[in-house]
């Protein structure tokens, strides 16, 4: 049963050291809920726990694989999964790095954290750290990491992450839009002090809780009033709106309006024009780099998202 998942993940073009690892793992072992065995090792998310308050799935296999493929996963590495679920991928991940690499893994729900370690030790697993917790914060103590993996949609790359990731480190990640219903994965590399990358692929992960998960919420505590300086008329704004959230992390909504929360300005965004309050250099910079790149969505930009300095784009992929 597993050679043959083995083989789906070799057509997807998956590495040997990285679809091996997945013969080496007994999803079966992960799943509280039971799955008629034929079902274990098809290419398809199960659900790994649900006690009717508290979820958790087990992902896609060839999408973990190409997670895996993606941040370049190799022997001795040392690698940060969000969302940690009862600990499939960690297990699969553990099998990638080797003895010499480590993975850390967390987990939101301490019911299912609590498995997730029981799964480890009875397995006999010792390269998997499972930490309970919440995701946003990272796990500063076993840090600096290669890379950092979420199999789980967040709603942006805190801070933290970027500080606990080395340079040249990875990061794969879905991110919740928060005009739309999508979760695009992203990758990008760590370079001085962005993030450098941009999209690979549409995902439907579950959607984090804690602070992964709130941060309009977050935002809309920043929101403080401004003069009324100048409106702009922006074509496709919808498309620039999901930019400057990527790019800023800044973004929030009231009454179903969306604004980006800036440290001297507040910008408002309608339908076809923004209108800005105070001052956001920054957005009107963001603005005059995507007319230059002839206002093409995300997918389609590379992005520097810039942690304590501005946030920029370029056009060639
Ligand atoms: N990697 C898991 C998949 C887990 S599904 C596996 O291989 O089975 C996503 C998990 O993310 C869920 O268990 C959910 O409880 C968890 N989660 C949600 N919000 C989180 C947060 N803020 N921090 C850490 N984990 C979170």
């Amino acid at each position: 049963m597993k050679e043959r998942l083995f083989w789906i993940l070799k057509n997807y073009g998956i590495s040997d050291r990285i679809a091996k690892a997945f013969l080496e793992i007994p999803r079966e072992g992960f799943l509280v809920k039971r799955y008629p065995s034929s079902y274990v090792y098809e290419d398809i998310v199960l659900v790994s726990y649900d006690d009717g308050e508290v979820y958790s799935t087990s992902s896609q296999p060839s999408l973990m694989a190409m997670f895996m493929e993606w941040a370049g996963l190799d022997e001795g590495m040392k690698v940060l999964e969000i969302g940690g679920g009862t600990g499939y991928n960690a297990a699969v991940m553990s099998r990638v790095v080797g003895k010499k690499g480590l993975v850390v893994t967390i987990e939101y729900f301490e019911k299912v954290c609590r498995i997730a370690q029981e799964n480890m030790r009875r397995l006999g697993i010792e390269n998997v750290v499972v930490v309970c917790g919440d995701g946003y914060y990272g796990v500063s103590d076993l840090a600096p990491y290669d890379v950092i993996l979420a199999t789980v949609g967040v709603d942006e790359v805190p801070e933290h992450w970027f500080r606990q990731l080395k340079d040249g480190g990875r990061v794969i990640v879905p991110i919740n839009m928060k005009l739309s219903e999508r979760q695009p994965a992203f990758l990008f590399v760590k370079k001085g002090n962005y993030l450098e990358g941009g999209y690979k692929l549409e995902t439907r992960f579950i959607k984090a809780g804690g602070n992964l998960g709130n941060l309009l919420e977050r935002n809309r505590k920043l929101l403080k009033d401004f003069p009324f300086r100048k409106a702009i008329q922006v074509p496709r704004l919808h498309v620039f709106v999901e930019l400057v959230d990527l790019l800023t992390r800044r973004l929030t909504r009231v009454n179903g309006i969306f604004y980006y929360v800036g440290s001297e300005g507040v910008v408002e965004f309608l339908d076809d024009e923004m209108r800005i309050y105070g001052d956001a250099p920054e957005i009107e910079s963001l603005l005059f780099q995507w007319e230059e790149c002839g206002y093409r969505s995300f997918e389609h930009l590379v992005l520097h998202i810039g942690y304590n300095v501005l946030s920029h784009i370029s056009c060639t992929i």
